[in-house]
Order: C-alpha cells, then sequence, then structure tokens
C-alpha cells in the first residue's frame, strides 16, 4: 500500500513538472506565433506634473492577447522572450511602433511629450543598441530630444561596464534616459554618480504603501534627497490616490504617473486625451 502510495504521488509530481513545461512551452510557441503574425499591441499610460497635472510624456507599455490563453501580461511573457531569445526583435517592434507612433501625433499638430520606451537586458546590452536607436529616429523622424529610454536599475547592475558604454552613446545622441523600478537594486550614490541620467523613476512597491509604511516614506523621501543631489529628475510610478501624490508632493518629487490619473491606454484614447476629450 505504502508502495502504491510512492507510486501516486511520484505520479502526480511528475505530471506537474510536465504540466508546468508543456504550459511553458505553450507560452513559447504562442509568443513565437504572436512576433510572426504582429499580435502584439502597445498601450500609452500618461505621466503627468504633479504641481500642474499637465501631461509631460507617456510610457508605451507591450500587450498581448492570445485567442487560446487570453491576456499575458508582460511581467509574465517578457522573461520567456529573453528566454528564448525573441526579446531583441520584439524590443525593436515596440521602439518603432512607439516612436511612428509619437510621430503621428506630432504630424497632427498634438503633443504627447516625450515618448518613454522600456528597454530589455538583452537590448541594452545587446550588439550596437545606440545605432539601432540611431536608425529608428531617422525611419520614423522622431527627434532624439523626444525619446524616453527606462532601463531597470538590475539591467544596468547585471553588466555596468556594457550598459553603461551603450548609454552613454545614447545621451551623446541626445535620448533621455530615466532608471526604472529604482530602490529595488543596490545602487549607491558614488555609482549612480557615473550613470549618464536624466530621471530616477522610484518603484511602484513604495509608492503603494505610501503614507501609511514610515519605511517606504523613508525611501522615497531618500530617493527625492539622491535625485536633488545627483540633479536627476523623480517621477513615482503607481501613484493609486490624492493621498500619495499630495505626500509625494510634499516631499519634492514633482512628476508622476498612476492609476490616479490615467490607466494604460490605447492609441486612440490617447489621442482624444491630447485633443483635450
Ligand atoms: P514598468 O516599466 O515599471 O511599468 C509599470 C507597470 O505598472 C505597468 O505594468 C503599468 O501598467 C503598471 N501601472 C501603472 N500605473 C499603475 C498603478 O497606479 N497601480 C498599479 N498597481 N500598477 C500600475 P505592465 O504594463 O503590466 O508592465 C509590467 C512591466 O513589464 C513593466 O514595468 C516593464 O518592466 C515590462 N514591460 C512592459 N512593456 C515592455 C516593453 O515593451 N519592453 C520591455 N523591455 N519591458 C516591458
Ligand atoms: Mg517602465
Ligand atoms: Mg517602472
Ligand atoms: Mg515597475
Amino acid at each position: 500500500r505504502a508502495k502504491q502510495q510512492g507510486r501516486n504521488r511520484h505520479a502526480f509530481y511528475t505530471e506537474q513538472m510536465t504540466q508546468s513545461s508543456m504550459q511553458q512551452l505553450r507560452l513559447q510557441t504562442a509568443l513565437r506565433g504572436a512576433v510572426k503574425n504582429s499580435a502584439l499591441s502597445l498601450v500609452y499610460q500618461p505621466k503627468i506634473n504633479l504641481r500642474t497635472r499637465k501631461l509631460i510624456g507617456v510610457e508605451a507599455l507591450c500587450r498581448w492577447t492570445d485567442h487560446e490563453l487570453g491576456v499575458v501580461s508582460p511581467a509574465e511573457f517578457i522573461p520567456v522572450a529573453e528566454s528564448i531569445g525573441l526579446m531583441p526583435e520584439i524590443g525593436l517592434w515596440v521602439l518603432k511602433e512607439a516612436c511612428r507612433q509619437a510621430r503621428i501625433w506630432r504630424d497632427q499638430g498634438l503633443n504627447p511629450g516625450r515618448m518613454a520606451v522600456n528597454v530589455s537586458g538583452s537590448q541594452l546590452t545587446g550588439d550596437n543598441f545606440a545605432d539601432s536607436v540611431a536608425r529608428v529616429l531617422t525611419q520614423t523622424g522622431l527627434s532624439p530630444d523626444a525619446l524616453e529610454l527606462e532601463i531597470t536599475e538590475s539591467v544596468v547592475l547585471d553588466n555596468p561596464a556594457s550598459a553603461i558604454d551603450t548609454m552613454d552613446k545614447l545621451r551623446g545622441m541626445g535620448v533621455s534616459l530615466a532608471l526604472d523600478d529604482f530602490g529595488t537594486g543596490y545602487s549607491s550614490l558614488s555609482y549612480l554618480r557615473k550613470l549618464p541620467l536624466n530621471k530616477l523613476k522610484i518603484d511602484q512597491s513604495f509608492v503603494r504603501e505610501l503614507p501609511t509604511d514610515q519605511d517606504s516614506g523613508a525611501i522615497a523621501m531618500a530617493i527625492i534627497a539622491m535625485g536633488e543631489a545627483l540633479k536627476l529628475g523623480v517621477i513615482a510610478e503607481g501613484v493609486e490616490n490624492e493621498t500619495q501624490a499630495e505626500f509625494l508632493l510634499r516631499l519634492g518629487c514633482t512628476e508622476a504617473q498612476g492609476y490616479l490619473f490615467a490607466r494604460p491606454l490605447l492609441a486612440s484614447e490617447l489621442k482624444q486625451l491630447l485633443q483635450g476629450g
């Protein structure tokens, strides 16, 4: 009986493992198909000035809806894309599409502010990323100062020499650079000083706990002070209520993004917003 139970348990684990690797395989296959069939899309989330509440830019965020798997979040499919080497291709598509859209709005006399695009690790430290960015800007006719690249702190910390080299080239071209999810890595002040950055983006995990959690408040305050010391802009992500917005503004954070102001929007919705509708 014990032996049979043991065998059953073994069978159970095997089945679990098979299920999760089957699930991974399905995700991988579906994602390859999505890239091939241009089934990815972008949404755009406004960033605002906390004092005036006016739009200062938008962040392009990638979306994927599979006909069988349904909506798959980027937090789930981006690691899969990285693991099967699809991220450079997806990332380049996102960059092109975001720049193309920004140019369209500008040609229509609308001002979306800076277009921010997230950059993955394999993109930033891959071959000639700065050249790819230059090519996309030329092809789409978007000015470099209308583009901002968001680089997560962990990506820079993984491969600092290569990351800094590429970041220097991008800054040299006139593209803005923001350090995304800031506070979740371990950057020191002296280290941050070496990075050619324009902006720090306070991670939403700290913003979420404001103002009740004292540690998060202290971290937000420290990040804002770091920004001031290094003459960098500071933006808070994930602002969901007025209490958080007021708290951040009182600490000296002048820019924000979050559901309080706007969710990520379809291009058509953002256009309406820009038209004042
Ligand atoms: P991120 O760049 O830090 O983007 C912020 C995430 O927070 C987005 O999730 C956004 O929809 C969400 N968010 C915005 N405001 C709020 C809020 O008030 N409350 C809460 N709870 N969440 C809010 P999303 O779109 O699911 O993206 C998740 C992450 O996936 C992004 O984090 C980014 O790291 C990555 N990602 C998304 N699109 C791309 C892309 O095109 N390329 C790369 N490399 N990464 C991407
Ligand atoms: Mg981002
Ligand atoms: Mg972020
Ligand atoms: Mg984040």
